[in-house]
């Protein structure tokens, strides 16, 4: 049996760059529907062609279309015996959907904490090295504040769900936050 885990962080609290390296270590597929979208929207899909808009003012693309999309995903060989999401679920309408699309149960949540002050200040760092079409001011204050509302809630989700969330500080070097990731999967 393989791992089930979900990465939970503001946007610049370096969470795709830390699910990404932990998915590796642990070899199991690292799933982040931003990636996802933005294939989609660079492939000029349906779906991509639906998202584009919506994706560039920092809003969230509707949750069947993302569910539908993550169920998909899911489904794949490689994601069998597990899977590191990325980017979802972003909602308790989504954690919703997920548990209803799982058949063994989700395994623990990392939650990535790192001071708003700082997430400002990389998340415009990134946008002036990226040049990412939703890295504007308002759509990172957008994706925050989404974040905050809908997102952030889902710790307490879980942990009613009796599934262990671990939060890690964000704050530091990349190398030191995968060591605290990997830290409090060992010892779970
Ligand atoms: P960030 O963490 O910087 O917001 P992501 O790559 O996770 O970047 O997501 C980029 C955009 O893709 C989001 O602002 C949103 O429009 C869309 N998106 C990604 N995941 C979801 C999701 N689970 N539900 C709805 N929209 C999503």
């Amino acid at each position: 049996m393989g791992l089930r885990l979900i990465f939970l962080g503001p946007q610049g609290s370096g969470k795709g760059t830390q699910a990404s390296r932990l998915a590796r270590l642990m070899g199991v597929p690292h799933i982040s529907t931003g990636d996802m979208l933005r294939q989609a929207v660079a492939d000029g899909t349906e779906l991509g062609q639906k998202a584009d808009a919506i994706m560039k003012a920092g809003d969230l693309v509707p949750d069947e279309l993302v569910v539908a999309m993550v169920g998909e995903r899911l489904a794949m060989d490689d994601a069998v015996c597990g899977d590191l999401l990325d980017g979802f679920p972003r909602n308790v309408v989504q954690a919703k959907a997920l548990d209803g699309v799982l058949t063994d149960p989700l395994d623990v949540i990392v939650q990535l904490d790192v001071p708003h002050e700082e997430l400002m200040s990389r998340m415009l760092l990134r946008a002036a090295a990226e040049g990412r079409a939703d890295d504007t001011e308002e759509g990172i204050s957008r994706r925050l504040e989404i974040y905050w509302s809908e997102t952030a809630p889902l710790s307490d989700y879980y942990r009613e769900s009796s599934v262990v969330v671990h939060v890690v500080d964000g704050f530091g070097e990349i190398d030191e936050v995968t060591g605290r990731v990997a830290l409090a999967l060992a010892v779970e």
